[in-house]
């Protein structure tokens, strides 16, 4: 189970769906969440700080490392690390992955009353065109997964 949470950037311009693989961490260790817009007023620290396609997490690691250690996981994090094996990442592969999936299946929806079989086809088509699409853009979490 999978713990998850929608977050506000600083500016307050955009906001991000995450994700928090097995409950280790919780939302406070976020400390801020920075969108492309917000990016520039950030005094940029790779000891605490992950960065995807311009927008940054600003992640507690002590808090985060005694998390880990509190459930017998004892190994050294990183926001890297946090970020790219899903214990505070995205709820997909982007920030508005949930949003991106919602509105696809709502436009598909009237063909899956008049065919099943088509419905689910251009359902898997949209949505590898759109991680092909992330994956060009650089986005983590989409570069292995096509
Ligand atoms: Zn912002």
């Amino acid at each position: 189970m999978c713990l998850q949470h929608h977050r506000d950037c600083f500016c307050g311009r955009r906001s991000a769906h995450l994700t928090f693989r097995d409950n280790i961490l919780s939302p406070e260790i976020l400390v801020n969440l920075y969108c492309p817009e917000c990016r520039p007023a950030v005094h940029w620290d790779a000891d605490s700080m992950v960065e995807d396609c311009g927008w940054v997490l600003e992640l507690d690691i002590p808090a985060a490392q005694l998390s880990f250690q509190k459930k017998g996981i004892h190994r050294q994090v990183t926001p890297a690390y946090l970020f790219d094996e899903g214990y505070l990442s995205w709820q997909g592969l982007s920030p508005v992955d949930a949003e991106v999936n919602a509105e696809i299946h709502q436009r598909l929806e009237p063909l899956a009353k008049e065919n099943m079989q088509q419905y689910l086809q251009a359902l898997k088509k949209e949505w590898l065109a759109h991680v092909a699409q992330l994956k060009a853009a650089g986005w983590r979490k989409a570069q292995n997964a096509l």
